[in-house]
Protein backbone atom coordinates (compact mmCIF):
# COMPACT_ATOMS: atom_id res chain seq x y z
CA UNK A 1 0.00 0.00 0.00
CA UNK A 2 1.39 3.67 -1.31
CA UNK A 3 1.57 6.26 1.81
CA UNK A 4 -1.64 8.22 -0.28
CA UNK A 5 -3.50 4.79 0.12
CA UNK A 6 -2.64 4.40 3.71
CA UNK A 7 -4.07 8.00 4.16
CA UNK A 8 -7.19 7.61 2.46
CA UNK A 9 -8.01 4.51 4.57
CA UNK A 10 -7.35 6.09 7.40
CA UNK A 11 -9.73 9.38 6.40
CA UNK A 12 -12.27 6.64 5.71
CA UNK A 13 -11.89 5.00 9.11
CA UNK A 14 -12.02 8.31 11.20
CA UNK A 15 -15.10 9.27 8.88
CA UNK A 16 -17.13 6.17 10.27
CA UNK A 17 -16.19 6.35 13.43
CA UNK A 18 -17.21 9.98 13.87
CA UNK A 19 -20.32 9.15 12.79
CA UNK A 20 -20.59 6.06 15.07
CA UNK A 21 -20.45 9.01 17.68
CA UNK A 22 -22.20 12.11 16.35
CA UNK A 23 -25.00 9.93 14.19
CA UNK A 24 -28.38 8.28 15.45
CA UNK A 25 -28.29 5.03 13.69
CA UNK A 26 -32.18 4.80 13.04
CA UNK A 27 -32.60 8.18 11.73
CA UNK A 28 -29.18 8.52 10.48
CA UNK A 29 -29.67 12.04 12.35
CA UNK A 30 -27.40 13.57 14.70
CA UNK A 31 -27.38 12.20 17.97
CA UNK A 32 -27.29 15.39 21.45
CA UNK A 33 -23.15 14.84 20.90
CA UNK A 34 -22.80 15.48 16.88
CA UNK A 35 -25.73 18.67 17.43
CA UNK A 36 -23.14 20.40 19.87
CA UNK A 37 -19.96 19.39 17.64
CA UNK A 38 -21.91 20.87 14.80
CA UNK A 39 -23.03 24.24 16.37
CA UNK A 40 -20.93 25.17 18.54
CA UNK A 41 -18.50 27.43 16.54
CA UNK A 42 -22.26 28.88 14.97
CA UNK A 43 -23.55 29.36 18.75
CA UNK A 44 -20.26 31.16 19.51
CA UNK A 45 -20.46 33.72 17.04
CA UNK A 46 -24.29 34.53 17.29
CA UNK A 47 -23.75 34.87 20.64
CA UNK A 48 -21.04 37.24 20.85
CA UNK A 49 -22.85 38.91 18.14
CA UNK A 50 -26.19 39.41 20.61
CA UNK A 51 -23.85 40.77 23.29
CA UNK A 52 -21.82 43.20 21.41
CA UNK A 53 -23.82 44.04 18.03
CA UNK A 54 -21.01 47.21 17.05
CA UNK A 55 -18.19 45.52 17.64
CA UNK A 56 -19.28 42.40 15.53
CA UNK A 57 -21.17 43.94 12.92
CA UNK A 58 -19.19 42.20 10.54
CA UNK A 59 -20.12 38.53 11.04
CA UNK A 60 -21.52 36.35 8.82
CA UNK A 61 -24.37 34.67 10.87
CA UNK A 62 -26.69 37.08 13.36
CA UNK A 63 -29.42 34.90 14.60
CA UNK A 64 -29.96 31.49 15.48
CA UNK A 65 -33.45 29.29 16.06
CA UNK A 66 -34.26 26.55 17.93
CA UNK A 67 -37.16 24.33 17.19
CA UNK A 68 -37.81 21.45 18.81
CA UNK A 69 -40.29 18.63 17.76
CA UNK A 70 -42.23 15.92 19.11
CA UNK A 71 -44.66 13.49 17.68
CA UNK A 72 -47.79 13.47 18.93
CA UNK A 73 -48.96 10.31 20.72
CA UNK A 74 -46.44 8.06 19.59
CA UNK A 75 -46.98 5.88 22.53
CA UNK A 76 -49.92 4.89 20.71
CA UNK A 77 -48.25 4.15 16.99
CA UNK A 78 -45.89 1.67 19.08
CA UNK A 79 -49.12 0.23 21.05
CA UNK A 80 -51.75 0.04 17.97
CA UNK A 81 -48.99 -0.69 15.11
CA UNK A 82 -46.22 -2.47 16.73
CA UNK A 83 -42.38 -0.79 17.36
CA UNK A 84 -41.25 -1.55 13.83
CA UNK A 85 -44.02 1.33 12.75
CA UNK A 86 -42.67 3.28 15.36
CA UNK A 87 -39.40 3.46 13.79
CA UNK A 88 -41.09 3.99 10.42
CA UNK A 89 -42.80 6.96 11.63
CA UNK A 90 -39.34 8.25 13.14
CA UNK A 91 -37.64 8.07 9.94
CA UNK A 92 -40.49 9.47 7.89
CA UNK A 93 -40.11 12.59 10.26
CA UNK A 94 -36.63 12.49 9.82
CA UNK A 95 -37.04 13.04 6.07
CA UNK A 96 -39.41 15.79 6.24
CA UNK A 97 -37.77 17.96 7.95
CA UNK A 98 -34.13 17.29 6.14
CA UNK A 99 -36.25 18.31 3.15
CA UNK A 100 -37.53 21.45 4.48
CA UNK A 101 -34.37 23.24 6.35
CA UNK A 102 -30.77 23.92 4.27
CA UNK A 103 -27.74 21.76 4.74
CA UNK A 104 -26.13 24.02 6.97
CA UNK A 105 -28.96 23.30 9.34
CA UNK A 106 -28.67 20.94 11.91
CA UNK A 107 -30.79 18.79 12.99
CA UNK A 108 -30.56 16.08 15.81
CA UNK A 109 -32.61 13.21 17.46
CA UNK A 110 -32.83 14.77 20.78
CA UNK A 111 -34.76 12.00 22.34
CA UNK A 112 -36.40 9.14 21.82
CA UNK A 113 -39.43 10.91 19.63
CA UNK A 114 -37.55 14.14 20.34
CA UNK A 115 -36.02 16.21 17.40
CA UNK A 116 -34.13 19.44 17.83
CA UNK A 117 -33.09 21.47 14.57
CA UNK A 118 -30.53 24.26 15.20
CA UNK A 119 -31.16 27.32 12.29
CA UNK A 120 -28.10 28.83 10.93
CA UNK A 121 -28.89 32.49 10.14
CA UNK A 122 -32.65 32.12 11.01
CA UNK A 123 -35.67 34.60 12.68
CA UNK A 124 -37.91 34.17 14.93
CA UNK A 125 -40.14 34.51 11.70
CA UNK A 126 -38.23 32.51 9.94
CA UNK A 127 -38.30 29.28 12.09
CA UNK A 128 -42.04 29.71 12.91
CA UNK A 129 -42.33 29.18 8.69
CA UNK A 130 -40.13 26.64 8.61
CA UNK A 131 -41.66 24.25 11.37
CA UNK A 132 -44.96 25.29 10.69
CA UNK A 133 -44.39 23.64 7.53
CA UNK A 134 -43.26 20.67 8.53
CA UNK A 135 -46.16 20.08 10.82
CA UNK A 136 -48.38 20.86 8.22
CA UNK A 137 -46.42 18.15 5.83
CA UNK A 138 -46.76 15.68 8.52
CA UNK A 139 -50.24 15.95 9.08
CA UNK A 140 -50.98 15.77 5.00
CA UNK A 141 -48.95 12.71 5.01
CA UNK A 142 -49.27 8.98 6.26
CA UNK A 143 -46.80 6.26 6.66
CA UNK A 144 -47.99 3.17 4.38
CA UNK A 145 -47.51 -0.07 6.90
CA UNK A 146 -48.78 -3.33 5.85
CA UNK A 147 -51.40 -2.14 3.70
CA UNK A 148 -52.57 -0.03 5.87
CA UNK A 149 -51.69 4.68 6.06
CA UNK A 150 -50.87 5.29 9.54
CA UNK A 151 -51.99 9.26 10.28
CA UNK A 152 -50.68 11.21 13.25
CA UNK A 153 -49.16 14.60 13.92
CA UNK A 154 -46.46 16.55 15.39
CA UNK A 155 -46.00 19.68 18.45
CA UNK A 156 -43.05 22.21 17.87
CA UNK A 157 -41.67 24.83 20.20
CA UNK A 158 -39.29 27.33 18.40
CA UNK A 159 -37.09 30.12 20.37
CA UNK A 160 -33.98 32.63 19.29
CA UNK A 161 -30.79 33.95 20.21
CA UNK A 162 -31.46 38.21 21.04
CA UNK A 163 -29.82 40.30 22.99
CA UNK A 164 -31.09 39.07 26.31
CA UNK A 165 -31.35 35.31 25.96
CA UNK A 166 -28.18 34.80 23.88
CA UNK A 167 -27.18 31.17 25.47
CA UNK A 168 -28.03 27.91 23.83
CA UNK A 169 -29.48 26.52 27.08
CA UNK A 170 -31.47 29.69 27.51
CA UNK A 171 -33.20 29.36 24.19
CA UNK A 172 -33.19 25.53 24.90
CA UNK A 173 -35.27 26.00 27.68
CA UNK A 174 -37.39 28.77 26.37
CA UNK A 175 -38.28 26.42 23.10
CA UNK A 176 -38.93 23.57 25.65
CA UNK A 177 -41.09 25.10 27.33
CA UNK A 178 -43.17 26.44 24.29
CA UNK A 179 -43.32 22.59 22.97
CA UNK A 180 -44.76 22.09 26.78
CA UNK A 181 -47.62 24.60 25.73
CA UNK A 182 -48.04 23.03 22.28
CA UNK A 183 -48.45 19.91 23.82
CA UNK A 184 -51.05 21.39 26.92
CA UNK A 185 -53.19 23.42 23.71
CA UNK A 186 -54.14 20.36 22.06
CA UNK A 187 -51.17 19.27 19.89
CA UNK A 188 -50.64 19.61 16.52
CA UNK A 189 -49.11 23.07 16.61
CA UNK A 190 -46.07 25.00 16.72
CA UNK A 191 -45.78 27.61 19.46
CA UNK A 192 -43.52 30.56 19.22
CA UNK A 193 -44.02 32.52 22.46
P1 LIG B 1 -47.23 13.33 23.56
O1 LIG B 1 -48.25 13.60 22.52
O2 LIG B 1 -47.54 14.04 24.84
O3 LIG B 1 -45.85 13.62 23.10
O4 LIG B 1 -47.35 11.79 23.90
P2 LIG B 1 -46.40 10.61 23.42
O5 LIG B 1 -47.18 9.35 23.48
O6 LIG B 1 -45.80 10.95 22.11
O7 LIG B 1 -45.24 10.73 24.45
P3 LIG B 1 -44.57 9.74 25.45
O8 LIG B 1 -43.37 10.46 25.93
O9 LIG B 1 -45.56 9.25 26.45
O10 LIG B 1 -44.13 8.51 24.57
C1 LIG B 1 -42.97 8.48 23.85
C2 LIG B 1 -42.79 7.07 23.40
O11 LIG B 1 -41.71 6.96 22.48
C3 LIG B 1 -42.42 6.11 24.49
C4 LIG B 1 -41.32 5.24 23.93
O12 LIG B 1 -41.65 3.88 24.03
C5 LIG B 1 -41.27 5.61 22.48
N1 LIG B 1 -39.96 5.51 21.86
C6 LIG B 1 -38.80 6.09 22.25
N2 LIG B 1 -37.80 5.81 21.40
C7 LIG B 1 -38.33 5.01 20.40
C8 LIG B 1 -37.81 4.39 19.22
O13 LIG B 1 -36.63 4.49 18.90
N3 LIG B 1 -38.67 3.67 18.46
C9 LIG B 1 -39.98 3.54 18.78
N4 LIG B 1 -40.74 2.83 17.98
N5 LIG B 1 -40.50 4.09 19.89
C10 LIG B 1 -39.69 4.83 20.70
MG1 LIG C 1 -44.54 12.64 21.89
MG1 LIG D 1 -41.50 13.00 23.92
Amino acid sequence: MTKGEEIKLLKEEIEKLKSLAYKDELTRLYNRHGFKEESEKFLDEVEGYKKNPERRSSVLIKDFSLIIFDIDNFKKINDVYGHPAGDEALKMVSKIILDRVRDIDIVARWGGEEILVGLIGASEKDAFQIADDVREKVEKASLAWKGRKIKFTLSGGIASFDEKNNTFDEIFKKADSRLYKAKESGKNVIVKE
